[in-house]
């Protein structure tokens, strides 16, 4: 089943509400940072909500999104643009706790810190808002956001699930935005609906597709008006990391030449390795001087 994510109007454009399904490249990502199951689960809610969060900006725009809670996973990072393509980063993936027989995630997060959202409008300036994290579950902590960053009254349900031997196997979540000239008696409805919903992840889990949950938040008064395909994606490549080496001194090149050995890179959001020889460094240096 393929990642993807719907956008709908509803209840007569008063509401906007996204439903992503990001099984597949949760479970990819645990892959690549080898995360332990609830750090799986934190890191696939940030990616989850990043990706619904980069559809809502328009064609260029991409966002980076810092969120640390002082809790044991420390920092998680996740770069998106508009197009359904995520990446990301975490300090410690490998940390684990559980409460109840469920993934501690707020215990990993941590409840101390602050969520950082960086737009890149390829313009001219970046803009950062930021909010406090409040309970480090990350739907939580994205509400607060919404409505205190951006002044938008919001519904964020994100959720993963592991199997026993620690594969995502369901992961997927939900925003919804109420828009300016909304009815009081729309909003009670809503939020009645959502009470009456399974978690995110038990429906993920049970096979909704994104359609289908938005479906249960609307009861049928809404419509689509766009798909997105997602994936987890990173556009690194040999060159950037060569960029990266020729803004060192010429003090630091040189010990890398005379300790004569290659340079091995790993590019933080992909694991992947990029090598650099003796000559490299020496043509790096010289180009620079
Ligand atoms: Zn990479």
């Amino acid at each position: 089943m393929k990642d993807y994510l719907v956008k709908a109007y509803a209840f007569g454009g008063t509401v906007r509400i996204y439903s992503a399904r990001t099984t597949q490249l949760v479970e990819q990502a645990r892959n690549i940072h080898k995360t332990y199951p609830a750090a799986s689960a934190a890191f696939g809610r940030l990616l989850t909500n990043s990706l619904i969060m980069g559809a809502m900006y328009s064609e260029d725009q991409t966002l980076t999104i810092r969120i640390n809670g002082n809790g044991p996973i420390g920092t998680m990072i996740t770069s998106v643009d508009a197009h359904g393509h995520v990446k990301g980063t975490v300090e410690n993936p490998q940390v684990h706790y559980s409460y109840k027989d469920k993934l501690a995630v707020g215990m990993v997060v941590g409840n101390q810190g602050y969520i950082h959202v960086t737009k890149d409008l390829k313009i001219r300036d970046t803009f950062t808002s930021s909010a406090e994290i409040q309970t480090g579950e990350i739907a939580e902590d994205f509400t607060y956001y919404f409505a205190k960053s951006e002044q938008i009254p919001s519904s964020v349900g994100l959720g993963v699930l592991v199997d026993e031997n620690n594969k995502v196997f369901a992961s997927g979540g939900f925003i919804l935005q109420i828009m300016p000239g909304a009815k009081d008696e729309t909003i009670t409805k809503i939020e009645n609906n959502i009470k009456a919903m399974k978690p995110i992840s038990e429906l993920i889990n049970d096979c909704k597709t994104p359609e289908e949950i938005i479906e249960e938040i609307t009861k049928g008064d809404h419509e689509i008006v766009e798909e997105m395909p997602l994936s987890y994606v990173c556009d690194c490549n040999k060159e950037r990391f060569k960029n990266g080496l020729s803004t060192l001194d010429n003090g630091e090149l040189e010990s890398m030449i005379d300790d004569g050995e290659d340079i091995n890179i790993t590019c933080d959001f992909c694991k992947k390795q990029y090598s650099f020889t003796v000559d490299d460094i020496k043509e790096i240096k010289s180009n620079k001087s």
